[in-house]
């Protein structure tokens, strides 16, 4: 299942989790079923701010197949 990542519209909270397209889970703070689901590329944090998601394809070079940032550009 993809990793997506969530925000909470009940208590701000943000959070991701593995879940099927179709199917939206609960806050894990509030328990709370007003979620959205977020793009992963802007929940992430910018290139390189955790270590092992900086792809070259955020400089320019070429994609790798796993990167994050595709799912948000393409
Ligand atoms: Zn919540």
């Amino acid at each position: 299942m993809p990793l997506f990542a969530y925000r909470c519209n009940d208590c701000a909270h943000e959070f991701e989790t593995l879940s099927r397209f179709d199917e939206t889970p609960a806050c894990p703070s509030c328990g709370g079923a007003h979620v959205e689901r977020q793009l992963s590329l802007i929940a992430r944090p910018a290139a390189g701010g955790e270590s092992g998601e900086t792809c070259a394809a955020m400089t320019g070079g070429a994609p790798c197949p796993s990167c994050p940032a595709l799912a948000g550009q393409m």
